[in-house]
């Protein structure tokens, strides 16, 4: 049986805000579930509907089998950790840690035992009797954990509980979470705004977008087959680059200047009005023969895919990740029908790595590439896609094309 599970909920604030639309997930035990997107996208209402901070409008909330949509939040048995560590300024470490098992009335013994073992896991022994402006701030935020660990919840939440540390702390706490989640063996549910830590930290991550929910998938699904465009555009830094156009019959990507608008009357067009119509299009268009100039072939296997579900000649989107834009002799040979001219308008350099900023036709591309491949200034260069890590988007949907959807029109033959 599911730990936690959300059926249908929906949350419309007072002043008629719908935050949250139709949520629906399972959370098995012993999941670490990010909730991940940018800001406003309704991961704080999500999580305090959870908390019972915030009332459900309509929908299920169950907790171990339990629906508790009208229980307060001192009764659904999870705890919650907040951004700004909600600590008593007052109380030592030590009272801070009790103060709910106080509140509670656990008796003396427990309590001592159970602050004890939260203190050891997280090493806030030797701070016990400190006041909280005493500590730094990743300690504060220990603590924060530490008053989560000593209610031994059935969930934990937690509200962006690093974005007040710098980087590098962030980057320690980050790793701390993770044991702390291995070693108690409970179910979390971690808002972030930060990609980042959603990739690190998730056993699957559900990405929100406007109150909606776009995808819910393990970190590496949703890098290697993000549902749809927004998906696409906020797992992996940089983003994945996108570029507008059609595959043609003969298999190749060639970019939107190429074709002329697909109206609904050209939609409407049977293929050899729609040729015809291309044709006259690219006469005495520099800009058209431009695009048709640096097209690009794509796999075998996913001219197939496109094929099959209706997508050649049609308005899409082939997305590629900057690291399988290269600019290497080897890549170049393997993917040689799919190399384009371009000029490196910057060039940043990041260590092991160089991000190329340039364009492929009017499409912005960065390309990752390894600090040994560059020398010197780049100017003009040949790039190529690497033909198998393409990925196609419905233009007008924003949808992932995927083999076992039907849409649109199957072609002839
Ligand atoms: P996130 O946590 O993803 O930044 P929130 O869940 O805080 O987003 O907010 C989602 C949406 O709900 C936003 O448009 C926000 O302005 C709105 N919202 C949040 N709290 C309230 C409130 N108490 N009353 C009305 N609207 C709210």
């Amino acid at each position: 049986m599911s730990d936690l599970i959300l059926r249908n909920v929906n949350k419309i604030y007072p002043n008629g805000v719908q935050a949250v639309f139709d949520f629906n997930i399972d959370i098995e035990h012993g999941e670490f579930i990010v909730l991940a997107g940018p800001s406003g996208c309704g991961k704080s209402t999500t999580l305090r509907m959870i908390a019972g901070l915030e009332e459900i409008s309509s929908g299920d909330l169950i907790i171990n089998g339990k629906r508790v949509n009208d229980l307060a939040p001192k009764d659904r048995d999870i705890a919650m950790v907040f951004q700004n560590y909600a600590l008593y300024a007052h109380m030592t470490v030590y009272q801070n840690l009790a103060f709910s098992l106080t509140i509670r009335k656990v008796d003396e013994d427990e309590k001592h035992r159970r602050v004890m073992q939260a203190a050891e896991i997280l090493g806030l022994v030797p701070y016990l009797n400190r006041k909280p402006k005493q500590l730094s701030g990743g300690q504060r935020q220990r603590v924060a954990v530490g008053r989560a660990i000593v209610r031994n919840p059935f969930v934990f939440l937690l509200d962006e509980p690093l974005s007040n540390l710098d980087a590098k702390l962030r980057g320690t706490m980050r790793k701390e979470l993770m044991t702390l989640h291995n070693r108690l063996n409970a179910t979390f549910i971690y808002v972030t705004h930060d990609q980042i830590e959603a990739l690190t930290l998730a056993t699957r991550i559900v990405v929100m977008s406007e109150g909606r929910v776009q995808q819910i998938a393990t970190p590496k699904e949703m890098f290697d087959n993000p549902e749809n465009l927004f998906v696409a555009g906020f797992i992996g830094t940089p983003p994945m680059n996108f570029c507008y156009g059609r595959v043609t019959k003969d298999g190749y990507f060639i970019s939107k200047e190429a074709f002329p608008q697909a109206t609904e009357e050209y939609k409407a067009m049977s293929e050899e009005e729609k040729d015809k119509v291309d044709k006259e299009f690219i006469k005495n268009n520099e800009l058209a023969e431009k695009a048709l100039a640096c097209k690009v072939k794509v796999s075998k296997e996913k001219f197939e895919l496109l094929k099959s579900q209706g997508y050649i000649n049609r308005d899409i989107v082939m997305a590629i990740r900057p690291e399988y834009v290269c600019l290497e002799e080897a890549k170049l040979k393997e993917n040689a029908d799919a190399i384009f001219d371009c000029e490196i308008e910057l060039q940043e350099m990041l260590g092991s790595y160089y991000l190329l900023y340039t364009k492929y036709m009017d499409n912005n591309v960065i390309a990752k590439v390894d600090v040994r491949d560059v020398r010197g200034k780049l100017g003009n260069v040949k790039l190529c896609f690497d033909k198998d890590k393409m990925h196609f988007f419905d233009a007008q949907t924003t949808r992932r094309i995927r083999p076992e959807e039907y849409v649109g029109i199957k072609e002839e033959k």
